[in-house]
């Protein structure tokens, strides 16, 4: 296939072969799924590293959106700290305006509301959108695009931040997403967005993060050359410790614009990783099989010897290693999770049915594997009395751990 950002042919870097939506949890366990191959790919022009085929994004992101941002603590508390640094920003400012693109339920912007600040968030889901207005955060149902942007700007004019969490990652067409900012933002104004990384993901192996959802796994690298081809400029990197490592990218539409020292640092980094060739990525499928097969056996070994173990977090992010592992309702009794919707639900591809987080006290089974292995530090501090009474928590990231 070609990149979808340069055009220029691209290179695999890894196939998990048919893979199911990754949200696609199912009502009744023979209910029809979406299925399609899920294959990495390399632009060796550009950088951009993608997806080499996608579901429909009106599959994927309809009315119905089960990701909803304030479940987590650990989220709640990283969007409050978005919203401070981006009060920093304006809070000088006459009358600043504020564009969040993909504002989920308002977890972010509902914090610049309470301070008046003119904002405008861009949801295209319906059910997340209704709860952030219920917020009081002001939402444009709608994708973000060029157009989307050109309404924005009649109506509200230029923004001065345009910022995004975890969304990016999720628009195909990416260009169009650029080619609105620098339309919407103003001269001075800063655009900044942030996802999960593409050095972390290589180092640690974290290819879980790796599903439908996911068309682009930035670098550094990549977001410079796009940047370039729509006139805007990568002025700062910050790493966050979210979503197993996570980077902010910070985008300028003027050329003058001070560069941090954290971008050099960082693509000095992403160089030596070789992110800007094929080489960087030659043993990631060989390293991605060794923890696959390692945890089926693992958790067979566990099975054979008379444990009950079951999933904890009914996560996108575990759709791709259950499904490649083939780990199934055979070796996890369930997986337990405390999404509402979620709940009485049946896995995608997998089919192991998702159970409510009183089943899991109740039944306080012996190995758990933690599927939302990103969120390990506040699962372990709220399952403390589990691990007390002996409870072992399975990790597999960088490698399967029992602890
Ligand atoms: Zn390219």
């Amino acid at each position: 296939m070609n990149c979808r950002i340069c055009r220029a042919k691209t290179q695999p870097i890894i196939s998990f072969g048919r893979m199911p939506q990754a949200n696609g949890f199912l009502a009744k366990r023979n209910d029809p799924e979406h299925f399609f191959t899920l294959t990495i790919v390399f632009c060796p022009q550009c950088f951009m590293v993608q997806l080499a085929e996608t579901l429909e994004a009106k599959i994927m992101f309809g009315d119905d959106y089960h990701f909803i941002s304030s479940t987590s603590t650990v989220m709640l508390k990283h969007f409050k700290k978005i919203a401070t640094d981006i009060w920093q920003m304006i809070s000088k400012k006459k009358q600043p305006f504020v564009i969040e693109l993909g504002s989920n339920d308002g977890i972010m912007l509902k914090h610049l509301a309470k301070r008046k600040v003119l904002h405008l968030g861009v949801e295209p889901a319906a059910n997340v959108a209704n709860l952030a207005r219920k917020n009081g955060v002001n939402v444009l149902e709608s994708f973000f695009s060029l157009q989307t942007a050109e309404k924005i700007r009649k109506h509200h004019g230029p923004a001065d931040v345009i910022c995004g969490s975890n969304v990016f990652c999720h628009i195909e067409n990416l260009s169009s997403v650029f080619a609105g900012i620098r339309l919407l933002l103003k001269n001075d104004g800063v655009a900044f967005f942030e996802d999960p990384y593409l050095l972390d993901i290589i180092r640690k192996t974290s290819f879980d993060q790796m599903y439908d959802e996911h068309v682009y796994y930035f670098s550094g690298l990549a977001v410079q050359n796009l940047a370039k081809q729509h006139g805007l400029y990568l002025t700062d990197m910050r790493h966050q410790p979210v979503h197993g490592g996570s980077m902010r990218y910070y985008l300028s539409n003027n050329p003058l614009s001070p560069v941090s020292k954290r971008v050099r640092y960082w693509l000095s980094q992403e160089r030596k990783l070789q992110l800007h060739h094929l080489r960087g990525f030659s043993h990631f499928q060989q390293k991605v099989d060794k923890i696959s097969f390692n945890l089926k056996v693992n958790l067979l070994r566990l099975k054979k010897r008379g444990y009950q173990i079951v999933g904890y977090g009914a996560t996108s992010k575990s759709t791709t290693i259950l499904n490649y592992a083939k780990i199934g309702p055979h070796l996890l009794r369930y997986i337990c999770d405390t999404t509402p919707t979620k709940i009485g639900t049946f896995s995608p591809g997998t089919h192991i049915p998702i159970k409510a987080h009183t089943v899991f006290v109740k039944d306080n089974p012996p190995y758990t594997l933690l599927l939302a292995w990103n969120h390990q530090k506040e699962i372990f501090a709220k399952e403390a009395r589990y691990r007390k009474r002996g409870g072992k928590f399975i990790t597999y990231f960088p490698k399967i751990t029992v602890q």
